[in-house]
């Protein structure tokens, strides 16, 4: 076992020893037992935790091989209660899976919602909500990807007048704005599309999420949007 993974798993254990329920009074988002996960929240801040996942990508991109983590142990101290500490909003994308490319991280450690384009639909919503205000989660961060063939897709839409079969139409739907938006600037439009995308679904997530914003005014979490770079490993913080 690497010594990440000593330090976690020696972290978790202590964590483990306390079972109480917090409740999210500051948002009016009563926990109780039937709905929260139970146990103790992470004890990071919103930069602490962006903290850990800049160095986690950089272990990544440095050393790309994934820690031999004891899955086993990891998994005996997280079934009774999870304490994320950070939530990724990532796309549904087979090559972004937030765990590994921030550092190989474990059971336990990442709240995720995945979709193609990496939006905010009620049922993501509801989940950060869940993460932020129950599992007291500090950090958000909505990453976009290079290549992402939603957003791709959705570039086509604003300058080629693309159509396409079935549900994706109305997916990539909320992407066309972002596309539009960028369509005569400098470089690349996908890689711009993507960015911008990821920063206007981190404004709506703020928007359409009462719970979410209010955790923000008070300083408790932050939301990020961010791009990853499939070419380099690296995950460049938008704001
Ligand atoms: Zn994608």
């Amino acid at each position: 076992m690497c010594e990440n993974c000593e330090a976690r798993l020696g972290r978790r254990a202590f964590l483990g020893l306390a079972g109480a329920v917090v409740a999210a009074a500051a948002t009016g988002f009563e926990a109780t037992p039937a709905t929260a996960a139970g146990g103790p929240k992470t004890e990071l801040t919103a930069d602490q935790a962006l903290q850990k996942l800049k160095a986690g990508n950089a272990r990544y991109v440095s050393d790309a091989q994934v820690c031999a983590a004891d899955l086993g142990g990891q998994r005996h101290h997280v079934a009774g209660g999870q304490a994320p500490w950070a939530t990724v909003l990532s796309c549904a994308d087979s090559r972004v899976p937030p765990e590994l490319l921030f550092g190989g991280l474990g059971l336990g450690e990442l709240f995720v919602a995945r979709n193609a384009g990496n939006l905010v639909d009620t049922g993501v919503i509801g989940t950060i909500e869940y993460g932020a205000a129950v599992l007291g989660v500090p950090l958000i961060v909505v990453m976009g990807h290079q290549r992402c063939g939603a957003v791709a897709a959705a570039c086509d839409v604003a300058v080629k007048n693309a159509t396409f079969p079935g549900s994706i139409g109305a997916m990539i739907e909320p992407i066309v704005p972002a596309a539009l938006a960028v369509k005569d600037a400098p470089g690349d439009l996908v890689v711009n599309a993507v960015k911008e995308n990821a920063k206007r679904t981190a404004a709506r997530l703020i928007d359409q999420s009462a719970i979410v914003a209010g955790l923000v005014k008070d300083g408790k979490v932050k939301v990020l949007p961010a791009y990853y770079d499939l070419d380099s490993g690296k995950v460049e913080f938008l704001a």
